[in-house]
């Protein structure tokens, strides 16, 4: 792996992140570890109270977003000419205090004391100071923020005073602010370095169309300007003190001000409970009375209340996603923080609702959901809420119309699912990656196909499964084509997930994906034949299957050329991959990297050096389809030539490398993905949390140290323990079972904690597991 250095700078502990003592230099990067989400919505850990420091005030509501046209200096067919982007919404915390005079501005006032904690076990975020002030004032100011997990329209604020030497006034303004920046509104530039000095700059792409006062808080409405979006923000305010509150309107801000007085040693304190609701409508009138509703069957739930509710929530949730390792703090609290965020991100509440690749934590990657959710963050799902995996899959049909009309537009017929998404539509303007990489429509089939074997869910499988499958192969075995040299059939001018070789023939990743495509779909064919025609008659028609089109996905899936090294098993990346010139990636020196950013984006592309894992993932889909000496082939040769510049790469290699027994190397795959974000590895954390790519910390506790395999015909472990640690556990369900399994230095331990009992095979031997437990020997795999 080539070198890269972490970055630490906050406390190690099991379930909290902490930083004591503000890193000022490092305000971004903390701005994204202390982000909170609740699916519906997400806000960066930003001072409420203003800052006029580097920051990126960042407040994102899922798949609400705003348009702009792409521009290209000359235009070809079927390029993206629109793109959406989520955008940064209203600033629903805003908060400004002055004493004296003075505002508190932690960029230019004096403090101590300075703690900021994420709590992950209760979901909340808090934050404590004592300002001093120019006049030798000292106040202890402490605030507590939480996106609400059951009642995912709420957030809550809570901001506590207390004087240390004087009594006298506070003044607070508390409101709803659309006049938030959007910052990379004019573009991403990805070659612009984050340490550069900072200006604050953006465009908003709001217009406040409404704000009333309600006597203990604010009611507004906002319009983004293009995409037509209306966003509802309410609050009300509670306080031990009778707050005599003036209603403000300036611009794009609404405010209520108010004076706070304070008695030296006393707490004072103010909370505010926020609903947000938004809906892409016309209906301005509709929206507004939609959100007071809310806003008032909300209204009897008090702080408390709502708190007591979290931890309880988050207490629940644990009990199934959470994994435990005795002996390893410092990748625990790594492990517990991926998971917290992942399933803040998203846990299947609204079958619209997708997983971001930078979760709500930023603007880089535009809110939009990639493949990463099928083909990285679905095990985890499957395993912990199965629902929320069918919601994944249900989203994914939903735009099934979007990715015909994209297939249409590139000369297609069947479903070509888009590298970028927000409304189904295409928003990838970089045309090299949107148009080449063809692998994400054989991503949702893989999901389908995973979610079916994992969860047998014939009624999804027989109604809007198949519905999938059938476009999905139509797609490939219409955009591939037969060589005139030997007959195969390929897949011709495409780019492989591996995004550092572009316009490549016969990508082997998106081959076999596409063969297992047309096999898979032709099974589900099969078996409704018997299991239910009248659904097969239904969907056949709906989708228009043609006489022979089945027989036409068979022969293309025998004839699907693998390119492969037929003596060693090597498979071959794409036609011709072996005949380039080397890059020697582990001797690039670390000013080098990210590479993207110091070699012309033409010269990354003619070496064999690859970004992230691609014809890897194959022996990690379908594991029973590889030898163990194949896979070992194959992971060092391609682990050789990674970069891992994309935050998908360290699970995967992490997960091979556990498997072939190759103990060290699996451990520092896994340390690096466990910390990628908390250490900031790649050195753009500033820019948001890699949210998709921390499904990777679980997939390697379960499939990489638990040696889980899915693809077989029961659950396949072959555990492994790495040499510090004493002993990890996680849990999974498992068709209506909750299965614990429990790793130490000598076995393994497989306990059924509710629900029938499973046959599971452990290094090769079928075993029956119950409530009474399976105990096995651990094996060396080298
Ligand atoms: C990776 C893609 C991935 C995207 C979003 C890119 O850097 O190369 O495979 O889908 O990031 O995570």
């Amino acid at each position: 792996m080539p070198t890269k250095t972490a970055d630490r700078y906050l406390k190690i502990d099991p379930w909290k992140i902490i930083e004591e003592g503000f890193e000022k230099k490092r305000s971004r990067i903390s701005e994204s570890m202390f982000c909170l989400a609740n699916e519906f919505m997400g806000v960066r850990g930003y001072f409420e109270e203003g800052y006029s420091g580097n920051r990126l005030l960042g407040s994102y509501f899922n798949n609400l977003y705003e348009e702009m046209e792409a521009q290209h200096w000359q235009l070809f067919k079927g390029m993206v000419t629109r793109v959406c982007f989520g955008v940064n919404s209203v600033d629903w915390l805003y908060t400004r205090i002055f004493l004296d005079g003075e505002q508190l501005d932690l960029a230019r006032c004096d403090f101590y004391n300075f703690k900021r904690v994420l709590d992950m076990k209760k979901g909340t975020l808090t934050r404590e100071f004592i300002w001093k002030t120019k006049t030798g004032k000292e106040l202890k100011v402490s605030f507590l923020r939480f996106l609400s997990m059951d009642r995912p329209n709420m957030g809550f604020q809570k901001i506590t005073f207390e004087p240390l030497n004087f009594s006298g006034n506070l003044l607070v303004q508390s409101g709803l602010d659309y006049s938030i920046l959007h910052e990379i509104a004019e573009g991403w530039n990805q070659v612009e370095t984050s340490d550069s000095e900072f200006k604050p700059r953006g465009k908003n792409f709001w217009t406040l169309e409404k704000a009333e006062y309600t006597g203990d808080g604010i009611s507004a409405l906002g319009k983004t300007i293009k995409s037509g979006h209306l966003l509802f923000s309410n609050f009300r305010l509670n306080s031990n003190k009778i707050l005599n509150t003036a209603f403000i309107l300036q611009d794009k801000l609404a405010v209520l001000n108010f004076p706070l007085e304070l008695e030296e040693g006393k707490s004072t304190f103010i909370e505010k409970s926020v609903v947000n609701y938004w809906e892409k409508s016309e209906d301005k009138g509709s929206v507004w009375a939609k959100g007071s509703d809310l806003a008032s069957e909300y209204r009897h739930i008090s702080f408390d209340e709502a708190l007591k509710t979290q931890e309880e929530y988050w207490e629940k949730a644990w009990d199934n996603i959470d994994i435990k390792i005795d002996g390893d703090d410092e990748n625990l609290q790594g492990v517990r923080f991926s998971i917290f965020t992942l399933y803040s991100t998203y846990h299947g509440f609204d079958p619209n609702l997708n997983i971001p690749c930078k979760g709500l934590t930023a603007e880089v990657y535009h809110g939009q959901v990639f493949w990463d959710t099928e083909s990285y963050c679905m095990p985890f799902y499957i395993f912990n809420n199965p629902k929320a995996a069918k919601n994944l899959l249900l989203y994914r049909y939903k735009y099934l119309p979007q990715a015909c009309e994209r297939a249409k537009q590139l000369d297609c017929e069947g479903a070509r699912y888009p590298m970028c998404t927000l409304d189904g539509t295409e928003s990838c303007a970089t045309w090299q990656h949107g148009d080449f990489e063809i692998h994400v429509s054989a991503a949702v089939s893989y999901a389908v196909w995973l979610y079916n074997k994992l969860c047998d869910d014939k009624e999804f499988l027989f109604n809007q499964g198949i519905e999938l499958l059938m476009q999905i192969s139509r797609y490939y075995a219409n955009r591939g084509e037969f060589s005139p040299l030997n007959g195969d059939f390929g897949l011709y001018g495409v780019m492989g997930p591996d995004e550092y070789h572009m316009n490549v023939n016969n990508n082997a990743y998106t081959n076999v994906m596409a063969k297992k495509t047309f096999e898979f779909t032709l099974d589900v064919i099969e078996r409704m034949k018997k299991e239910a025609p009248d659904l097969l008659r239904k969907v056949s028609e709906k989708v228009g299957l043609r006489e022979g089109e089945t027989e036409d996905w068979r022969k293309k899936a025998r004839l699907m050329r693998i390119p492969m090294n037929k003596e060693t098993g090597l498979i071959e990346q794409h036609d011709g991959y072996f005949d380039l010139p080397e890059a020697d990636v582990k001797n690039i020196p670390e000013s080098q990297i990210p590479i993207y950013k110091h070699w012309a984006y033409v010269r990354i592309f003619r070496y064999n050096m690859i970004k992230q894992p691609d014809v890897l993932l194959l022996p990690f889909f379908f594991s029973t389809d590889y030898t163990p000496e194949q896979k070992r082939i194959n992971y060092e040769f391609y682990e050789a030539r990674c970069i891992h510049e994309s935050s998908l790469s360290p699970s995967i290699h992490s997960i091979l490398a556990a498997e072939l027994g190759k103990k060290e190397e699996a451990y520092e795959f896994f340390k690096y993905m466990a910390r990628l974000d908390l250490d900031n590895y790649n050195k753009n954390t500033d820019q948001g949390l890699h949210v998709t790519s921390m499904s990777g910390a679980w997939l390697n506790m379960v499939y990489g140290f638990g040696g889980l395999r899915t693809d077989g015909d029961v659950l396949i472990f072959k555990p492994s323990i790495p040499d510090n640690w004493n002993s990890f556990s996680f849990r999974l369900q498992y068709r209506g079972s909750l299965l614990q399994v429990n790793v130490n230095r000598e076995e393994a331990e497989y306990r059924i904690l509710s629900g029938p009992g499973m046959v599971i095979k452990v290094y090769d031997r079928e075993y029956t597991v119950d409530s009474n437990g399976v105990k096995v020997r651990l094996q060396d795999l080298s």
